[in-house]
């Protein structure tokens, strides 16, 4: 895009820009294969000389535009849609990481990406050390070795709703020689564009508020082109050195600040075949449609509920990051002003015990594990993700026995602290 659109307009119009006489609406290109005249011609794709469509593990129509959308909210030059938010974050990392590596992540991420980086990398070869979000420039260079290749973290983690303070990661991260990579999941470039703040790659699941209404499960991963691959030529060589599986060619030389994120797709996605189906594709563009519209209505609506929880004798602990007052306000209102998330979490006088008996008592919001859509969910980790720990086992995992975690929908905010009120009193 020559000129720069503002975010709502780009939800609407942006990656799908019809030709005279063509659908407006994205259409569906349900198919796995494209059609060529000459054989040549189908070779020259092969070799990545010529742009175009021919099969869609590779490449697709629909789910490129709905990339190109994602890729403009968050001012990219690349995207990569996946089938899940956990396939965005474990190419985005893969595509700079071989065996005899090492990454750092921060701690306070999402569990399957905690189990990604320190069960399952592990057996692949790359080692993990997680690093508190809180951490001091100090603390953080201290876990860089030779081998780092990442530093990962979260703009707004989930669960535990901190507030990653990028101008001090990135710094971290370019002092040695590596790319920042944020998971802007759960403030979603409505709220937060990490490219401005020094991040150098973003992934997302869309299964959240992207897609917005619990349809369908995907991910994303953009590149902001930024990161300097060949300034750092050693660390970096299978973007830096010919891909045999390429006949030779090397990315930075034949893509330049697209190398990145040429290679996931033609390597990493031709490999491993984590796509989305252009189905679903489509109703993620739906979602983008509106994401302007009720990012901003999720967060008015979980700053009443978080201050009225705030106010109730009952309730022993409120997080919320955009209540002023959390430990993460500050640092939210630098990088996020507009707004944070839709998701609280907080904790009952009763503990354990209260916590699921409020749950059972609430109508209107209901028990799930999702969050992030436009229905208020509700879940206590110490009687679900979490339930075969003791309460001192919860306490050593970060996790109090008495957090509920609240992702607050986009029914009526009146409505949704009625429900909270009839289950706590009556
Ligand atoms: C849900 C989530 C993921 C995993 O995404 P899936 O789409 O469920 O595979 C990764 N990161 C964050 C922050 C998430 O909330």
């Amino acid at each position: 895009m020559s000129t720069k659109r503002s975010l709502d307009t780009i939800c609407i119009q942006g990656g799908w820009e019809p030709k005279n006489g063509e659908p407006r609406q994205l259409p569906i290109y349900q198919s796995t294969t494209f059609k060529y005249t000459t054989s040549e011609q189908m070779g020259r794709l092969f070799d990545l000389e010529e742009n175009g469509y021919f099969y869609t593990r590779l490449a697709n129509p629909t789910s490129d535009a709905v990339a190109a959308k994602i890729c403009e909210l968050e001012g990219g030059v690349g995207a990569m849609l996946t089938s899940s938010g956990q396939a965005a974050n474990f190419y985005a990392v893969l595509n700079i990481c071989q065996a005899g590596d090492h990454i750092v992540a921060s701690s306070a991420i999402y569990g399957g990406s905690t189990n990604l980086f320190t069960v399952t990398f592990p057996k692949m070869g790359v080692e993990c050390t997680l690093v508190s979000p809180d951490s001091t420039e100090e603390e953080l260079n201290a876990a860089f070795k030779s081998n780092t290749k990442v530093l990962f973290a979260e703009s707004i983690a989930n669960p535990a709703l901190t507030v990653l303070d990028f101008e001090k990661f990135a710094k971290v991260a370019h002092e040695h020689g590596v790319p920042l990579i944020v998971d802007n999941t759960f403030a979603t470039p409505i709220n937060c564009r990490p490219f401005e703040w020094g991040a150098d790659i973003v992934t997302h699941s869309t299964t959240k508020y992207m897609d917005g209404h619990a349809s369908c499960v995907g991910g994303c991963i953009v590149d902001s082109g930024n990161f300097d691959w060949e300034a750092h030529h050693d660390r970096f060589t299978g973007l830096t050195e010919p891909d045999e599986s390429y006949h030779g060619i090397v990315y930075t030389e034949r893509f330049g600040k697209m190398a990145y994120i040429m290679k996931a797709t033609a390597q990493l996605m031709r490999d491993l075949g984590s796509i989305p189906s252009p189905q679903n594709s489509f109703l993620l563009n739906l979602g983008l449609e509106t994401l302007h519209l009720r990012m901003p209505r999720h967060c008015e609506s979980a700053l009443k509920i978080a201050a009225y929880l705030q106010s109730r004798e009952d309730v022993e602990w409120v997080r919320y990051p955009g209540l002023p007052g959390d430990k993460y306000y500050q640092v939210a209102q630098k990088y996020m002003p507009g707004g944070t998330c839709g998701v609280i979490s907080f904790g009952l006088k009763g503990g354990r015990e209260a916590a699921a008996e409020f749950m059972d008592k609430l109508k209107l919001c209901s028990i799930e594990t999702h969050v992030a859509d436009s229905r208020t969910a509700v879940l206590h980790p110490a009687s679900h993700t979490h339930r075969q720990l003791t309460n001192e086992q919860l306490v050593e995992a970060g996790v109090d026995p008495s957090m509920i975690r609240f992702s607050v929908g986009l029914e009526s905010a009146d409505d949704i602290i009625e429900d909270i009120r009839q289950a706590l009193e009556d």
